[in-house]
């Protein structure tokens, strides 16, 4: 296609929203994302194009992708950089370059762009920057090679190119429309910069030096949702080297002004220039409000994107008994009318699907007669992924006394997080203490494509944080979508999808305050292994149609509302504001 199109289209779109995210993950073949965040800013534009919203979403090319998980016999894990080719998916827009200085260099950066088609036609253009350009040097070139892979200097600099470069680049593209602007996690709050710099007014127009910067108008175009419920989860940098790298940009005292006096955190600067923000779930906004006093936090809990996470069993299901639910996502509530034999044959070949793949990647044969518990998510302590195996005595007595288990695990740890890394080792030991009673399976590289095949073919999705630093999660809505019920502790989305023993079970109490609830590890272990002596094992093994009322509930109760076509709704009723200039309020006759 001849690339002058190209450019006319993209400007016909007219977008209203812009979303930039420091990562997005959209199909497993484009490595640009690492995990949740990642996933969910793909859910959210793949929502957007089924549903023709005037949509466009700014992120990084990273060549290197995040990594590749090996692991070893001992369950060390290996990273090599993922292979693949930009230009086997995205088109490189090479008629246009943006330049962003980066303390005394000025960096080129190139767009490259991929559409995403929406279920009924609606096409939202995705943009990645890359600085691996020849007119760079070559430590420029190499800024935009890694996610999450660098120092405080290159996660500065990557910020810089997300939020500076990614407005340069709309404007670049004339695309001049933008009602408001997403900032999907802090990372990307360096773009209110670039706005503050271009309302600035002259002295001349004010005469007033507190008015040259017109915050006010930068704040009513942003919105900011914020995901971490843990302060050193917030990017902050020393202002040694934000006044190297942006000290000609911008003068410093106005960026302490609104990123905090002692130094640069985006998410200070994130919730000052934006006119919302919005935290993850119910849950995760009050944890936010006390973390956060004084600032005005609303609450849009997260959501996965239907279609993408249904397997092809229960997509063909749905087709059938529930129309148009690819579109219009609430129809999943009327998923209590499809027979038991169907959802449990269609569950049951999604395991034997799952089944297939293990065997083939690790010679490990399960057997599809027995409860299998699935847990797939960062290797990192907070996510207590070896929870479950706290007392493996009682593990052995569960299985001996109760009925058989399987579990199938997976997760990459961060390549500089030790602690998550030595996670995985202690599952792969313990794996080998219960070997002759309990089939243990920890699948390499969980990425969006193993995530879909495990959260649809295990029985059961466990999942153990501690109370409350799960902002929302998202795996588990994934599993609901695919009928298999939730066992989780009491945090994030869990909070607001939880019905015992109807949608799935919880571990351990609700949360009691913002405080990290350290002393809970035994209590909770404890809960676990009781409601899986009480509830889930008998429940799974003697009575079959509760069983598969349960399944059936997580797909009406659950999946019909943890999606993005509810989120997105939300967002554009609550969050979104498309006129703030003109919200006066008719006075009532009487008064
Ligand atoms: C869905 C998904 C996540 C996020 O799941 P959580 O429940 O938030 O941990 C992370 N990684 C991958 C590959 C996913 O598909």
């Amino acid at each position: 296609m001849d690339n002058n199109d190209i450019y006319t289209e993209i400007k016909n779109l007219a977008p209203q929203i812009a979303y930039f995210s420091m990562e997005i993950g959209l199909r497993v073949d484009l490595p640009t994302y690492s995990g949740g965040l990642g996933v969910l800013a793909g859910d959210t534009i793949k929502a957007a194009a089924d549903h023709e919203l005037a949509y466009v979403a700014v992120t990084l090319l990273y060549r290197e992708g995040y990594f590749q998980q090996h692991l070893e016999d001992n369950g060390q894990q290996v990273e090599q950089p993922v292979k693949w080719n930009p230009t086997d998916l995205l088109i490189e827009l090479d008629q246009i370059t943006v330049t962003v200085e980066i303390g005394t260099k000025q960096v080129a950066l190139r767009p490259w762009l991929y559409v995403v088609e929406g279920c009924d036609g609606g096409q939202v253009p995705v943009f990645f920057l890359d600085s691996d350009l020849p007119e760079n040097g070559p430590e420029e070139r190499k800024l935009t090679a890694q996610l999450y892979g660098g120092d405080q200097r290159n996660r500065l600099s990557q910020e810089i190119i997300l939020g500076i470069g990614g407005l340069r680049l709309l404007s670049a593209l004339e695309i001049r429309n933008i009602v408001n602007f997403h900032l999907n996690e802090g990372h990307a709050a360096l773009l209110t910069l670039e706005l503050l710099k271009r309302y600035r007014r002259n002295i001349e127009e004010t005469w007033d030096p507190n008015q040259v910067w017109n915050y006010e108008r930068v704040r009513k175009q942003c919105v900011f949702t914020t995901h971490t419920p843990v302060p050193a989860g917030h990017d902050r940098f020393d202002y040694h080297l934000v006044e190297e790298l942006l000290g000609a940009y911008i003068p410093i005292d106005v960026l302490k002004r609104f990123a905090g006096p002692n130094d640069l955190n985006l998410t200070t600067l994130a919730l000052n220039l934006s006119r919302h923000t919005n935290a993850v779930s119910k849950c995760h906004r009050d944890v936010s409000a006390l973390m956060f006093p004084g600032y005005d936090i609303k609450a849009v809990t997260n959501g996965v994107h239907s279609a993408s996470w249904t397997n092809a069993e229960f997509q063909e299901l749905f087709d059938r008994y529930l129309p148009g639910w690819r579109r219009d996502n609430f129809l999943l509530r009327n998923a209590m009318m499809i027979p038991d034999e169907e959802i449990f044959s269609a569950h049951q070949s999604a395991k034997q699907r799952l089944f297939d793949y293990i065997n083939k990647k690790t010679s490990v044969k399960l057997d599809p007669k027995i409860l299998t518990i699935g847990f797939a998510r960062r290797a990192t302590p907070y996510k207590r992924a070896t929870l479950l195996f706290s007392d493996p005595k009682r593990l052995r007595h569960i299985t001996e006394h109760y009925g058989p288990l399987q579990l199938v695990l997976a997760g990459k740890a961060h390549p500089h997080d030790e602690p998550g890394k030595k996670l995985i080792r202690d599952i792969f030991s313990t794996r080998e203490k219960l070997s002759d009673l309990i089939k243990i399976v920890y699948l390499e590289n969980y990425d969006m494509e193993l995530g879909k095949l495990i959260t649809g073919g295990v029985d059961l999705w466990l999942n153990t944080p501690t109370r409350p630093l799960e902002a929302s999660g998202t795996s588990g809505m994934k599993a609901a979508h695919n009928g298999v019920p939730n066992f989780s502790i009491l945090d994030g989305w869990w909070i607001e999808g939880w019905i015992e023993n109807k949608t799935g079970w919880a571990i351990g109490p609700l949360p009691t305050g913002p405080l990290v609830d350290e002393a809970s590890n035994q209590l909770d272990a404890n809960d676990l292994y009781e409601k899986l002596e009480k509830d889930i094992i008998p429940t799974y093994y003697h009575n079959r149609p509760t069983w598969v009322e349960i399944m059936r509930q997580a797909i009406s109760f659950n999946a019909s509302f943890f999606n993005t076509y509810r989120m997105l709704m939300e967002y554009y009723m609550n969050i979104y504001s498309f006129d703030p200039t003109t919200r006066v309020k008719i006075k009532t006759q009487k008064q």
